[in-house]
């Protein structure tokens, strides 16, 4: 099935449907329509309609969605029944935790190998997957023909470790250093920001709690 272009929101609220369809009961009804799953979501109706649009067929008057229909093409839209492969440099706190994290396979994303230049842990493995030098980071991934990959280095080095991806034929970037990175423009960056989502949380308490008083 051929996929119209989608916007990063509607590819944002994706995985919300994927889950909230996998999450109905087993044996339920087959069917599923658009305004239930905004009413069940807290969205706009026409905003879920739009979104689902862009993955498949649609749905039918009276009918909606044939909820195995459904979950297939947006389990297909994002690319989950291809495991791509991906690489993360720098294997500190958040690094070690990401690849000890076995969740990312179910979305189709397979970490196959991590690099850093600290000696003490390039050649040991966590979780199956073999920490290598950074100097190795071109030639492994310019054969596997590594497309994506994940960067947990310090803000300082984020740059140069993107320019050693993208050079390597990485075009799909997460970035978890706190750092805009420059690229190319057929490279797409998604920048993670911990800090950022704290930072907002704290500010909503601030407000509820300044107003309340
Ligand atoms: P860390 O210092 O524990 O780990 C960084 C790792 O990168 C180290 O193992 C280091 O040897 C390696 N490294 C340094 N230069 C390298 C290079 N040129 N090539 C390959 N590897 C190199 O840091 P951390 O706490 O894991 O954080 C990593 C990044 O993620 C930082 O940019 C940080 O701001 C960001 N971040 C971290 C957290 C967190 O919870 N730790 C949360 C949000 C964001």
């Amino acid at each position: 099935m051929a996929f119209k272009p989608i916007s990063t929101q509607t590819l944002q609220r994706m995985p919300m449907y994927l889950n909230y369809l996998k999450d109905l009961p087993v044996g339920g009804a087959a069917n599923i329509s658009a305004t239930m799953m905004a009413d069940d979501l807290r969205l706009n109706d026409v905003q879920v309609r739009k979104d689902l649009a862009m993955v498949g067929q649609g749905g039918r008057p009276k009918i909606g969605y044939v909820v195995k229909d459904l979950i297939s093409d947006i389990e297909h839209c994002l690319g989950f029944n291809n495991i791509d492969s991906a690489v993360l440099i720098g294997v500190g706190n958040l690094g070690r935790t990401l690849l000890e994290y076995e969740g990312f396979s179910e979305c189709g994303v397979d970490i196959v190998v991590a690099f850093d230049v600290n000696q003490s842990i390039v050649g040991t493995t966590i979780n199956g997957k073999r920490i290598l030098p950074v100097s190795k980071l071109y030639s492994i991934c310019s054969r596997m023909k590594i497309k994506m990959g994940i960067i947990t280095v310090g803000t300082g080095e984020a740059q140069g470790i993107c320019d050693l991806l993208v050079k390597s034929g990485v075009v799909a970037i997460w970035n978890f250093a706190s750092v805009r990175l420059n690229v190319p423009s057929n490279v797409f960056v998604h920048n993670d920001n911990m800090t950022s989502s704290l930072a907002v949380l704290s500010n909503y308490l601030v407000e509820r709690f300044s107003t309340n008083k």
